[in-house]
């Protein structure tokens, strides 16, 4: 993907502030950034039952690790406009797709757990590294976070670093995954949370949301953690 010109990027700075706010996936006129229609008609392959622990849905966990984690939430599976939101913000660059996604994640998600359940505390953003900061120029779990945190005030932290630059996960296959996670992050602040939320924009095997998870556990044994991401890969 070529990057944007200032130009463009200025531009799309002064649509997204200046000009009649419209629906991020149909374009059509809508005071939310996915309007009723396309959340009505476009198919959102959400689960049989959004909003629930997905530890618990052996479809979703088959074939995956198992987790460190105590419970799991997502949108739905990563395809259709999910899949192409994801891709938008990953690849494309387009921040206003992290908060299309952050708006559907509360839409079918958060909605419905704040009113069973005890929200987490913090926020932990899966990092990246350096070098995938400086050329990506953002990190996508971050700018979900943020968008996130305007639903539920949850303050975001971040205590993990990346400490070793691994090798882009989706052009991977799945046992070189976990390997490429092995000992990618470090856990270098204290924290102060009962309950803490790792967010990621996809859940593809789990082992770097694991990852997290162990450093944390190791330290904070009695630590709930959940795990909050836009969509979840299929495996075959
Ligand atoms: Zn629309």
């Amino acid at each position: 993907m070529k990057d944007k010109t200032v130009y463009q990027q200025v531009m799309e700075i002064l649509r997204a502030f200046f000009v009649a706010p419209a629906c991020l996936l149909c374009k059509q006129p809508s005071e939310e950034i996915v309007c009723r229609y396309c959340l009505e008609d476009t198919e959102i392959s959400t689960f049989s039952a959004p909003g629930e622990n997905l530890l618990e849905m052996p479809s979703v966990m088959s074939n995956r690790m198992t987790p460190d984690f105590h419970a799991l939430h997502a949108i739905g599976w990563h395809e259709s406009i999910l899949a192409q939101l994801v891709n938008q913000l990953k690849f494309g660059r387009q921040h206003l797709a992290a908060k299309a996604l952050a708006y559907l994640f509360y839409t079918f998600v958060l909605n419905r757990l704040s009113q069973v359940e005890d929200l987490p505390d913090v926020f932990i953003p899966v990092p990246i590294s350096t070098i995938r900061l400086m050329t990506r120029g953002f990190n996508q779990a971050q700018l979900i976070a943020e968008y996130l945190s305007l639903y539920h005030p949850i303050n975001i932290v971040q205590p993990v670093t990346k400490t070793r630059h691994t090798k882009q996960q989706s052009r991977m296959q799945r046992h070189e995954r976990f390997a490429n996670m092995q000992n990618a992050f470090t856990l270098k602040h204290n924290l102060n949370a009962k309950h803490i939320c790792i967010i990621d924009d996809v859940l593809t095997t789990g082992a770097t949301v694991n990852q997290i998870s162990e450093l944390i556990l190791d330290r904070y044994p009695s630590a709930k953690i959940s795990v909050w991401c836009m969509s979840v890969a299929k495996f075959d």
